[in-house]
């Protein structure tokens, strides 16, 4: 029997998951609001400092660059340097700490997570052990 091009089923499961993704998400907003604020390049680097002795990454390169646009984090690695960008209410130390935790479970050997290319991607990211452990550390210092 032939495949339906698009399953009912899926659609139904993709819903609930983005209902599920709701308080996730709005938490995650109102706990990253309620964190120290970068306002300038100095404070961005003495952050990135204080969690590369916390996540024992001092012989890790990384630097930081503070955009002037907003930009909730991003992180990405160049000829084995590692680059975080944070700018205007996202950048926050909450978001410094997520996406150095990103950069320890890289060094740990993990993959880098697929980039979603869409909505429902990226709230089937969110509940990756990647994010999860990135969100865990970010907010609780849970390492995991
Ligand atoms: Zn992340």
């Amino acid at each position: 029997m032939e495949k339906p091009p698009y399953s009912i089923g899926k659609g139904i499961g993709l819903f609930f998951v983005l209902l599920a993704s709701i308080p996730f998400s709005a938490t995650v907003v109102i706990l990253d609001t309620l964190s120290k604020q970068i306002k300038s390049q100095s404070q961005l680097e003495e952050e990135i400092l204080k969690e590369k002795e916390r996540l024992k990454l001092d012989n890790v390169s990384i630097s930081g660059e503070l955009l002037p646009s907003h930009c909730d984090g991003i992180c990405y690695v160049h000829d084995g340097r590692y680059k975080i960008l944070v700018g205007g209410a996202g950048a926050t130390a909450s978001a410094i700490r997520h996406e150095m935790k990103h950069i320890r479970n890289r060094v740990s050997g993990r993959e880098w997570p697929k980039p979603a290319e869409n909505l429902a991607e990226l709230t089937l990211a969110m509940y990756s052990r990647e994010e999860l452990s990135a969100t865990l550390y970010q907010f609780f210092r849970i390492n995991l």
